[in-house]
């Protein structure tokens, strides 16, 4: 497992760039996952709930009909049969959980696609917390049918209308509320991202997936997988399956991240390839930014991968080589997309079809005879007005 440091950062990445106010509620986060950490009784409880409310484990699919005209024994890690229809629910269920720890009772969050705000609001609802959702207006009126689904599961939706009113609006908000009022309330981040020790406790949790896959692939087959690919939006799910076999000796890791239009164009949500270290919501890592420091705007077909930062260990990941960073355009992850839904009757979600689009690819090129894991992320239902929209303007 790759630690960062005492202040929190892996290699040059991650720290803690926030304001003064922050610092003691941070601490006091650290000091409560250290604890958790060797807690059985905590470690129960979570499983307990892993297992009936969310879903776990969850299977390891052998995608029989696409290995067998890619060239490669493709497996899945069905991530979209969790329940709210993707991995994030690994993470919220967690920190809701250290919520209780902490001896508060109000959770706050901020969403773009609305995917981290239901699974929150569902979280919430199963530990009985109070919880507030900032979201941008813009992506209120887009994302419609997850505001609804966090109204029923009780959580409160703060409309955002500042600035661009999308997510980096939403984060302003929800950091404000934080300053506010720390002493009663957790902020659930969402992702592999953010100030010390989120990206660790976030990753803490989604680890998970890896340690199920590895026991899974290795009872199976008998060994470990060749390569293993999960897309990169701010990193959670990425790390989540990569730490089940960081280290392992001849299992390849890539991570997938949106080229968009193409990396040429400029429209791309592609971080790690053609970013710079910048400070982004609190630590240091790989930013969209122009020369002097400003947020450049991403482009890609997928909500979930549309950040234009990334989690900081992945930046130390590439660094170090440890891990493979690779870009999909959106026209081909619709292609991968469409291929999963037809030929093994599972959709997908979007952001997941980038990971099988490059798993795709490198099965054609290289992958005779490989076996090749992919981090099926989510379900693609909620993607279905977006990829129709695609087809009317592209064919
Ligand atoms: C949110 C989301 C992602 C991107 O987030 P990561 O933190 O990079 O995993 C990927 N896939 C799905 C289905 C998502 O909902």
């Amino acid at each position: 497992m790759t630690m960062p440091d005492r202040l929190g950062f892996f290699g040059d990445y991650g720290g803690r760039y926030v304001p003064e106010t922050l610092v003691a509620a941070l601490d006091e986060l650290e000091a409560a996952f250290r604890k958790i950490r060797g807690d059985r009784a905590f470690s129960a409880q979570l499983r307990l709930h892993l297992r009936d409310f969310a879903g776990r484990p969850t299977p390891l699919y052998l995608a029989s009909n696409i290995s067998h005209s890619w060239g490669a024994k493709i497996y899945l890690k069905r991530e979209d049969l969790t329940h709210t229809g993707a991995h994030k629910i690994n993470n919220t269920v967690g920190q809701a959980l250290l919520t209780r720890r902490l001896g508060k009772r109000r959770v706050i969050a901020e969403t773009g696609a609305g995917q981290h705000g239901v699974a929150t609001a569902a979280a919430c609802s199963l530990l009985g917390l109070r919880c507030r959702i900032y979201m941008g207006a813009v992506d209120v009126q887009r994302q419609r049918p997850n505001v609804l689904r966090m109204h029923m599961l009780g959580a409160e939706v703060v409309e955002v209308k500042t600035g661009s009113a999308t997510l980096k609006d939403a984060c302003n908000e929800a950091i404000r509320d934080w300053v506010t009022n720390v002493d009663t309330t957790h902020y659930i981040i969402g992702s592999t991202i953010g100030p010390h020790p989120y990206p660790l406790l976030v990753r803490h949790f989604q680890s998970i997936i890896g340690r199920e896959a590895n026991g899974q692939i290795r009872k199976v087959e008998g060994r470990l997988p060749d390569a293993v690919f999960a897309c990169v939006g701010g990193g959670s799910n990425a790390l989540g399956i990569f730490h089940g076999f960081l280290g392992a000796n001849g299992t390849r890791l890539f991570g997938v991240e949106s080229a968009g239009h193409g990396l040429k164009s400029g429209l791309h949500a592609a971080t790690l390839a053609k970013g710079t270290p910048g400070v982004l919501h609190g630590s240091l890592s790989y930013l969209l930014q122009s020369r002097d420091g400003q947020i450049t705007p991403t482009e890609t077909l997928a909500a979930g991968l549309d950040y234009p930062g990334v989690g900081p260990e992945h930046s130390y990941l590439k660094d170090s080589k440890q891990v493979t960073y690779t870009t999909v355009t959106d026209h081909q992850a619709v292609a991968a997309f469409r291929e999963l839904s037809r030929r093994e009757g599972i959709i997908p979600a979007l952001e997941s079809s980038y990971a099988l689009a490059a798993a795709r690819e490198y099965a054609r090129r290289k992958g005779h005879g490989k076996l090749i894991l992919v981090n099926l992320s989510g379900r693609g239902d909620k993607d279905l007005d977006t990829l129709r929209e695609y087809e009317e303007h592209h064919h």
